[in-house]
């Protein structure tokens, strides 16, 4: 009988574990330490951030984890369980951006990328490293393995470089924080060549546990919003569609170009300046804006503009509700339950970054009673969330999965979400 699989996050001693001795039994030296970075996933506000608008992320207890010594030299060895037999290694005198003669192969550049950007940002002359990954963060899911693995480069190198940036796990320095994330976006963009916003490293690196994180992308503020859903009796149901998704392929920068279009006609620096009540005038301009055989391009911007504005009005609404105390029931958590619906079909027609199982795995859940149910993260693929009774998670995931077999999808996989702490030490 078809069970569906939850993907377990690893404990944290079975990841310090685990870290370390990969790292001895490669580097037969003992870690410094073992740091660690959660994956996230966005309860709402999506495709908001690169517009400087609000995004709601949580950070997950599936993590990166990552054994790390520090070197003499300014060589840096990396190893994963999957690349045991062939130990990556660079100098950080030579590496550089993608597309570059120093460009770094996969997986390396988003641990190597982060000191070459810090020392962009003014930190000379790092120490190398060497550094065993062990991560149990599902990989190109829309959860944001990069940025686990970017974050735990960047607390681990904190530390051992003497950086001062990250703080305690009990006393975070936030400000600190935030510089590591420029360097971590700065990483994703130039080294590894994804242009994406800063939503997932923000979430990884400035959570807190029971808490989402209501993130200001245009001046990186936040706030702690409570979530502490199990004790509201609810859950909240990750759904890795296993659906490629890649976020390179043009299709995130072509909606990325569309918003620095219209903000541009519209005379604004971000979308997001553009308020709730004006985007009727908003739109109007922008539909108006078509020359010629544009009417598709303006029509384009239209849908795109309205997505971007209605997300960010959405997610200020889902705040309040969660700002206002217990208990999240009854009106309450129909509304919030409807917010995370408009999401999706806003995501679905008008920034058409949906997909067939994406769409599937939503009204699945719906029908299965969930409160709520949308896409996350970047979307074309990756993962969805529903708002679930707590006991009803195994329920709503096997309806999902019946959905899928219906479809002839291949079998989705799932997570139980439940909001994490923020990237640290563990050992
Ligand atoms: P997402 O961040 O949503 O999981 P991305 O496409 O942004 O998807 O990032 C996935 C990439 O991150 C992989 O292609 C790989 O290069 C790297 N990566 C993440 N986790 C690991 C891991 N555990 N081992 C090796 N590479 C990883
Ligand atoms: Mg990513």
């Amino acid at each position: 009988n078809d069970v569906p699989v939850f993907a377990p996050a690893m404990s944290p001693q079975e990841g310090a574990r685990a870290a370390t001795a990969l790292f001895r039994e490669v580097f037969e030296a003992e870690p410094d330490g073992v740091w660690y970075a959660p994956g996230r996933v966005n309860i709402i506000g999506e495709h908001t951030d690169y517009n400087g608008g609000l995004a709601l992320p949580i950070a997950l207890p599936h993590r990166a984890h990552l054994a790390l010594r520090r070197r003499d030299d300014r060589i840096v060895r990396l190893v994963s369980p999957q690349t045991r037999e062939k130990v990556d290694v660079m100098d950080l005198d030579t590496i550089g951006p993608k597309g570059t003669p120093g460009e770094v192969a996969h997986w390396a550049a988003y641990i190597a990328g982060v000191a070459w950007a810090l020392e962009r940002d003014g930190f000379d002359n790092l120490p190398g490293f060497d550094a065993a990954l062990v991560s149990c963060v599902p990989l190109g899911g829309g959860l944001s393995s990069s940025a686990a693995l970017e974050c735990s480069a960047a607390v681990a190198i904190d530390e051992v470089a003497g950086l001062g940036l990250a703080g305690t796990p009990e006393e975070p320095d936030d400000a600190g924080r935030a510089r590591l994330v420029t360097n971590c976006v700065r990483t994703e963009n130039e080294m590894a060549g994804a242009p994406t916003g800063g939503m997932d490293q923000s979430a990884s690196l400035r959570c807190r546990e029971g808490h989402a994180l209501e993130l200001d992308c245009r001046d990186g503020s936040v706030a702690h919003v409570p979530f502490d859903l199990a004790a509201e009796g609810l859950a909240l149901l990750v759904i890795d569609t296993k659906a490629k998704h890649s976020l390179d392929d043009g299709q995130y920068g072509a909606r990325r170009a569309a918003c620095e279009r219209a903000a541009q006609i519209l005379g604004v620096e971000l979308l997001a300046d553009i308020s709730a009540e004006d985007l009727p005038d908003a739109l109007e301009r922008l539909a108006a804006s078509a020359t010629g055989q544009g009417a598709a391009d303006a029509e384009e911007l239209v849908k795109r503009t309205r997505h971007v504005v209605t997300e960010i009005d959405r997610t200020r609404k889902l705040v309040e509700l969660l700002q206002d105390g217990r208990p999240l029931r009854g009106e309450k958590l129909a509304a919030a339950g409807e917010l995370m619906d408009a999401s999706h079909e806003s995501l679905r027609v008008d920034y058409e970054c949906t997909c067939p199982e994406l769409d599937v795995a939503v009204e699945a859940a719906r029908a299965a009673g969930a409160h709520g149910a949308r896409m996350t993260g970047g979307g074309f693929g990756g993962s969805a969330i529903a708002l679930v009774d707590g006991d009803a998670v195994h329920d709503v995931a096997a309806a999902v999965a019946e959905s899928y077999k219906r479809e002839g999808f291949n079998p989705p996989a799932f997570l139980d979400a439940v909001p994490a702490a923020p990237a640290g030490r563990l050992v």
